[in-house]
């Protein structure tokens, strides 16, 4: 194959066929297609985009470009829920064990955070002892007898991706929809699912800044679901301001607890809801009724227990990781909360030191907000609007002032 034809055809808009993608990706997994070739191959594909059924076919070669599920005969529906990611959102920590109580299996691979967008995996590191680095067939073990593993990708899960996605980072085609369609569905793929939902968000705190990129996003994922016979449906959400009162790893992880024990904020547990209903195949009210009656804070307690943790330290996480300095910002007036900036937050969070700039950085579990204000409350002056929780006394000021911008109060 002559990788510069199909370089040259897609930068004309021409299109691939299946098996020139799939030789292309196969080529770049073992080494014989070169970085540049590849870049300018991303390049072309950021200019002129793919058809549905390149995309697909992209997604399931970089899919075959390593392991897969191999579920056993005669398993329950598998199913998962994909976030395009957002600040605060902690809701796979709440979403994996509930749909786990219905009888479906999730075998949820997750991601680490990068930039100012969170990573389920470091949230869950906060709890001691929490491993995420589980082989396919321990995590297929795990799903007899849980119905639920929460992991990260290993070496051999979708290697193409993981070479393809730091090569994007590095020339500027992460934004296309082609490619991040391909990216997301061939991990999630790889779980070999029945079903799968999509949380795609968009906004200030989100990948997709615009609604309309977004609903292009998720237009794109479904067909790629069609093309390869999984159930797909996507949920598009607002990421205007975070999801829940918290920002920040353990603290995160501190809001699902209380959102499994079942109270937490609204907002958490009905996006919680919404998603889980169209993947679970039980109603809501089946779904309310395994929160509150404990099932799913005890689903989560297992997956602890067996991945290494210890669910007695779960109460305990907030002494376990405590920030240095944890203090309040005052508003200055009264009124009603009219903006929490996501995308303002998410950078304070970032330089607190709760998220990595770079993919190599460590993340400080202890760090970031509680008790934030939500839209449409109402505040006096001298109340609070934020406990901030820092190493530093700087640390705690940049994040104050950070704050103080990112929270509107408007007079009604
Ligand atoms: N997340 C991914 O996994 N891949 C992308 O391309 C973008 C976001």
């Amino acid at each position: 194959m002559h990788i510069p034809t199909l370089i040259s055809r897609k930068r004309e808009g021409g299109e691939l066929s299946s098996t020139e993608i799939e030789k292309l990706i196969d080529g770049y997994t073992r080494g014989e297609v070169p970085d540049y070739q590849m870049s300018a191959f991303a390049m072309a594909v950021f200019f002129k985009g793919m058809t549905p059924v390149e995309v697909a076919a992209l997604t399931r070669a970089m899919m075959h470009s390593g392991d897969c599920f191999d579920h056993r005969p005669g398993h329950p529906p598998v199913v998962d829920k994909h976030s395009t990611g957002g600040i605060g959102d902690k809701v796979s920590l709440v979403l994996a064990p509930l749909v786990a109580c219905t009888g479906c299996w999730i075998p949820m691979v997750s991601g680490r955070g990068l930039g100012i967008t969170g990573g389920t995996l470091d949230k869950l590191e906060s709890i001691p002892g929490f491993n995420v680095h589980i082989s396919l067939k321990d995590a297929a073990a795990q799903l007899d007898a849980l119905g639920v593993v929460m992991m990260g990708q290993t070496d051999r899960f979708c290697p193409a991706d993981k070479k393809l996605y730091a090569l994007r980072d590095v020339t500027g085609t992460v934004p296309s929809i082609a490619l991040i369609t391909a990216s997301i569905m061939s991990k999630k793929l790889a779980e070999t699912l029945d079903r799968l939902v999509l949380d795609v968000k968009f906004g200030s705190g989100a990948f997709m800044q615009t609604k309309a990129d977004a609903e292009a996003l998720a237009a794109s994922m479904i067909a790629v679901g069609k093309e390869m016979n999984v159930e797909v449906h996507a949920i598009l959400n607002p990421m205007s301001e975070p999801t829940g009162r918290t920002v920040g790893n353990a603290l995160e992880v501190i809001e699902a607890l209380e959102c499994l024990d079942g109270g937490g904020p609204a907002d958490l547990r009905k996006l919680v809801l919404d998603l889980a209903e169209k993947i679970a195949g039980v109603s809501r009210e089946k779904l309310e009724s395994l929160i509150d009656d404990g099932s799913a804070r005890r689903r989560f307690d297992q997956i602890v227990a067996a991945q290494g943790g210890n669910a007695a330290d779960l109460p305990r996480l907030a002494e376990i990781h405590k920030a240095p300095i944890i203090r309040e910002v005052i508003a200055s007036a009264g009124g009603v909360i009219s903006k929490v900036d996501a995308g303002l937050v998410g950078q304070a969070a970032l330089q607190l030191g709760a998220g990595r700039a770079k993919a190599t950085d460590g993340v400080d579990f202890a760090v970031g907000f509680d008790r934030l204000v939500k839209c449409g409350e109402r505040i006096h002056a001298g109340q609070a609007v934020c406990r901030i929780h820092a190493r530093t006394a700087v640390d705690f000021d940049m994040a104050e002032a950070m704050i103080e911008k990112a929270v509107k109060i408007s007079e009604h």
